[in-house]
């Protein structure tokens, strides 16, 4: 698919510097001009993974949320600003990523991710990333991404506390048998802090990247964990479950 995306000299100039990255290259960026990305929330981290994958030059990206702008969104929300309370979030978000770079083309989805509606959604996605806030709905886009064969880009902070990884269906362990289902008592608001969702945010936009050009070791079969409290970082494997409901063989 992407031979037959050119770049423009225009493009060149603004990539420059990724492109100067010899295993991403011209490939890597043409890979990326060709690729459609869905960005499932743009609270804490969907706002820096929707605004690297603008600036980087993803050919299209889908963005999703219900959610309206409140002022205790504006610690960690780099896309939302002051001016912006009481907006939706995908408009918010949209003015912002159409201004950072207009040769993106970007499709605003004000939907929730249900049963109902998650197919229709990730319609001709390449890559689905997952910055939700609950997990009720992180059950429901992981089953229907193993279902329809597409990659997800996992995230999740708490507090100073951050975890990720790369959900390659039929190849990793999906995100249930990672987190098996449990009865879920949230909706409570969480603590977190902005440079802690933007660490998680910025590596999830970065393996986003690395997936759709092809380039680079990805995050798959592994968990990173960071915690910016103590400052320290490691990485757990994780197993398939064979009784997983999703992707298990039981
Ligand atoms: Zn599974």
């Amino acid at each position: 698919m992407e031979d037959a995306v050119k770049l423009t000299e225009e493009e060149l100039k603004r990539y420059h510097r990724q492109i100067l990255f010899e295993p991403f290259g011209r490939e890597g960026q043409k890979r990326l001009k060709a690729a459609h990305a869905l960005v499932v929330g743009l609270g804490g981290l969907g706002s820096p993974v929707a605004m690297y994958l603008c600036m980087g030059g993803i050919g299209k990206l889908s963005i999703v949320d219900t959610d309206i702008v409140t002022p205790s969104n504006l610690n960690r929300q780099p896309l939302h600003w002051e001016s912006n309370i009481g907006i939706k979030k995908v408009d918010s978000a949209k003015e912002k990523l159409v201004r950072m770079n207009p040769r993106v083309d970007i499709v605003a989805i004000n939907k929730r991710i249900t049963q109902e509606t998650v197919r229709t959604i990730l319609k001709g996605v390449d890559v689905a990333v997952d910055c939700l806030d609950n997990m009720a709905s992180r059950y429901v886009l992981n089953r229907a991404c193993i279902e329809s064969q597409i990659p997800l880009i996992h995230g999740g902070v708490y507090g100073m506390v951050g975890q990720l990884t790369t959900i390659l269906p039929s190849k990793t362990p999906c995100l249930e048998c990672i987190f098996p289902k449990v009865e879920e008592a949230d909706q409570e608001p969480i603590p977190v802090f902005g440079p802690t969702a933007g660490t998680i945010a910025s590596l999830q936009a970065l393996e986003t990247i690395k997936l759709l050009s092809e380039t680079g070791t990805l995050l798959a079969g592994h968990l990173l964990y960071f915690n910016g409290e103590v400052m320290k970082c490691h990485l757990v494997d994780v197993q398939a479950r064979d009784d997983c409901p999703v992707c298990g063989k039981g």
